[in-house]
């Protein structure tokens, strides 16, 4: 082989090499939109499963070629899918709209309004949310503006408008509730339709659930609005980045069959020309007769070695663009899955889940504190909050390190959640440490659970490779008195965890 060769064999070599490298990143921004995706569709999920699983164990990049295929044909299934439930929302908020509109004693101008808002709905192309959106939001408007002026009626000194307000009250009520049972069968809804129907459940009058229902439609729309735009966003990106993974494969594993078998064909050529010149200088019966045999044959190996350079240039200078090409996606990707990430991220916080532990997190906790303490003022039945703090849980950070710290807090999470009633409202209040309100329930009745929950804890079989450990908690509660606040409550509930804490650990304190 000619030194040039072998300088072309080298750079294509380093060359494949970053290729590889280029594809793994590519194959981790995927797996990133994978995590991200989760959960929206079961096919997809366990399709971008099987791909990821593969990625991890395949030796040879074109082993994945049928994974992305099965990948590719469930994205465009859940495309379909997608874009008819798009189709079903418009039609279930038609619906909510014009069983309104046949609802009796509705002032003139709203009636009007309610007809406006309908028929722009129905003009809507229905597989932009975004177009969707802001007439779902001009309707949500409208029911809040209907819901106040029948309470301005309800002051009213004539009966009668009270009595229409009323019927037009629970019409309404009726309405929503059956329009929201079925917006509800979304993945999407029903984590937070749980915590709605709990608040309902709890509600003390019609008005009080209406107002829980609106503020749940609200928040239904927002979740559609902001979940629907940046799961399409997501599905186009995830499609591009699979179509340029999977047409990047098959380009290079093309171009490398054909390369390989014009270089065979020519390398045996040459070698054939190798044999020829050496039969020829066997056969030459003078020295000039040799001179020109071998100046004969010598130009027709520099020829055909000059072809086979040729090839192999051209080769590396595919990849070589290939690659520059590759990498200038990939820059892109990767800056669009952050932003993803982050976005998602951003959302679980600002609907009030914690992102770790998936429990509702610190501000959910405050706002439901507040409406159950309100609740209790109007209402008073034993309303009790525990705090739940992690023992030692420094120590486990320390000897084993932050992700066996984050494992354990979701584990922990989980077995209190499970141990918990389901009237129970259980929140990550920061760190390590939980809060747990608990209605209806008198002090004396509240020892029993926490005690449960401590001992459900402490029975966890937590392994660290292979080691056993022992994890426990302590729980200081409290039920609330007449001279409460919500912040007085808790501040005692915090010094009873602060008793159990200096009186052992691993126990359940309770303040009066
Ligand atoms: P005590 O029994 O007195 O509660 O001791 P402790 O070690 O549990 O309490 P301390 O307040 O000293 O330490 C709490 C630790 O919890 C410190 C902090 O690094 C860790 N922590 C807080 N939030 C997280 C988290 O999200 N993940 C992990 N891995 N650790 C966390
Ligand atoms: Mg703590
Ligand atoms: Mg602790």
């Amino acid at each position: 082989m000619t030194d040039k060769s072998i300088s072309e064999v080298i750079k294509l070599r380093e060359i494949n090499t970053r290729i590889e490298t280029n594809l793994s990143s590519t194959f981790k921004v995927i797996d990133r939109f994978g995590v991200i995706l989760k959960g929206n569709h079961k096919e997809l999920d366990h399709k971008l499963a099987e791909l990821r699983k593969g990625i991890k164990k395949a030796e040879d990049s074109s082993e994945l070629e049928p994974f992305i295929t099965a990948t590719n044909q469930s994205l465009k299934s859940f495309e379909v899918e997608f874009a008819n439930s798009l189709r079903e929302l418009k039609s279930d908020v038609l619906e909510i709209g014009e069983s309104l509109q046949s609802t009796k004693g509705m002032d003139s101008t709203v009636r009007r309004n309610l007809r406006m808002i309908l028929n722009k709905i129905k003009s809507t192309d229905s597989s932009i949310i975004t177009e969707i959106q802001p007439n779902i939001a001009n309707l949500m408007k409208l029911l809040v503006a209907v819901k106040f002026s029948d309470v301005a009626n309800e002051d009213a000194p004539n009966d009668e408008p009270n009595n229409i307000a009323e019927t037009f009250n629970s019409n309404m009520m009726q309405s929503l509730v059956s329009g929201l049972i079925k917006l509800s069968k979304s993945d999407v809804i029903k984590p937070s339709l749980d915590t709605f129907s709990d608040r309902i459940k709890i509600a003390d009058s019609e008005d009080q659930k209406l107002d829980i229902c609106l503020s749940f439609f609200e928040d239904v729309v927002g979740r559609f609005s902001e979940e629907f735009s940046q799961t399409q966003r997501l599905i186009l990106n995830i499609n591009k980045a699979l179509a340029d993974v999977h047409a990047t494969l098959l380009d290079s594993l093309k171009s490398s069959k054909n390369y390989d078998k014009q270089l065979k064909s020519l390398n045996s050529q040459i070698d054939k020309q190798i044999k020829e010149l050496s039969d020829s200088t066997n056969s030459a019966t003078s020295l000039s007769d040799l001179q020109v045999v071998i100046d004969k044959k010598l130009s027709v190996i520099n020829t055909s070695i000059r072809k086979r350079d040729d090839i192999e240039q051209e080769r590396s200078d595919k990849l070589q663009s290939a690659l520059n090409a590759m990498e200038a996606k990939l820059g892109g990707l990767e800056q669009r899955t952050d932003y993803y990430r982050n976005k998602w991220l951003e959302e679980k916080v600002r609907n009030g889940i914690d992102t770790l532990t998936s429990l509702p997190n610190r501000g959910a906790y405050d706002n439901r504190i507040q409406e159950e303490y309100q609740r209790w003022l109007r209402q008073p039945q034993p309303l009790s909050i525990a705090v739940i703090d992690i023992d030692h849980f420094k120590k486990i950070n320390d000897n084993y390190g932050h992700s066996v710290g984050d494992k354990t807090l979701k584990i922990v999470a989980n077995t209190l959640k499970k141990s918990l009633r389901k009237t129970d409202f259980l929140a990550r209040y920061g760190g390590e440490e939980f809060v747990v309100i608990m209605v209806n329930s008198d002090p004396s009745k509240v020892a029993e659970p926490l005690e449960n929950l401590r001992k459900a804890v402490e029975k966890i079989p937590f392994k660290v490779k292979d080691t056993p450990l022992n994890i426990t908690i302590s729980i200081g509660f409290t039920a609330f008195l007449a001279a409460d606040n919500v912040h007085t409550a808790f501040d005692r509930a915090d010094k009873a965890l602060y008793e159990a804490k200096h009186t052992g650990r691993n126990r359940v304190c309770y303040k009066k």
